[in-house]
């Protein structure tokens, strides 16, 4: 049971990002507006923030996806980020 834990962990990650990219809509380079545009990596980044909401204070996790593109006409190369909803 102790194996089985990570694993599954592993596998709703994995389906989770292939999700994103298929849900992610096509994308064109902003130099020369090619779509010959190549996603290079992407990668989950989780940033903490502090929020005060009145006297209460929340710690925040949010989870920012960030990817990579290079375009294979120009070589230009550029990444977003998007908020997790
Ligand atoms: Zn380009």
């Amino acid at each position: 049971m102790e194996i089985l834990l990570p694993v599954a962990a592993v596998v709703l990650i994995v389906v989770f990002v292939g999700y994103l990219r298929r849900s992610q809509p096509r994308v064109s380079c902003p130099k020369c507006q090619s779509q010959q545009v190549r996603q290079v990596e992407q990668v989950l980044e989780k940033i903490q923030q502090d929020s005060t909401m009145g006297y209460a204070m929340k710690l925040d996790v949010k989870l920012i996806l960030k990817t990579t593109y290079r375009c294979q006409t120009c070589g230009h190369t550029w990444s977003i980020t998007a908020p997790e909803k």
